[in-house]
């Protein structure tokens, strides 16, 4: 039995707030929003994440992905947006059927940047950068 929570949104299973679907893919609003308009766009197969997806299907989430954001732009217009994917528990995934979140984005907003630069080492980048491409095949 399938107990994943986004196969049963697609299947009309589970309510959801659609705004977006095709052959392929859904986009649906996120219960918890990041801020007014998050959606989120999943393919309606089930993959894990980006470590399990195929390109192909990956590249149709990704083009639905670009038709929401200009869709919220219009709708709602944002001063910007972001995309943001998690792959596994390490990278705060908590539903493990693959989605892009779509964010709107306001100057001032409360979200904060999951990051702060800092200077990289060049040599470790050049190495790190060697074995991605060795691995790339
Ligand atoms: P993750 O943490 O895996 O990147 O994102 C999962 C997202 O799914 C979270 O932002 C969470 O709010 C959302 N979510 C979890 N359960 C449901 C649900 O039942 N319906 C909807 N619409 N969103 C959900
Ligand atoms: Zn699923």
């Amino acid at each position: 039995m399938n107990e994943c929570i986004f196969c049963k949104i697609v299947a009309g299973e589970i309510p959801s707030n659609k705004v977006y679907e095709d052959d392929e893919v859904v986009a649906f609003m996120d219960i918890n929003p990041a801020n007014p308009g998050h959606t989120l766009v999943v393919p309606k197969k089930h993959f894990r994440n980006l470590l399990d997806i195929d390109e192909g299907t990956a590249a149709k989430v990704m083009e639905a992905a670009v038709k929401v954001a200009k869709a919220i732009k219009k709708a709602l217009n944002p001063d910007g947006l972001n995309l943001f994917h998690a792959s596994e528990k390490a990278a705060f995934q908590t539903v493990f059927h693959f989605h892009i979140h779509v964010i709107p984005r306001w100057e001032g907003d409360d979200l904060v940047e999951p990051w702060k630069p800092k200077k990289g080492d060049p040599e470790r980048i050049a190495e790190t950068a060697a074995k991605i491409r060795e691995a790339m095949g």
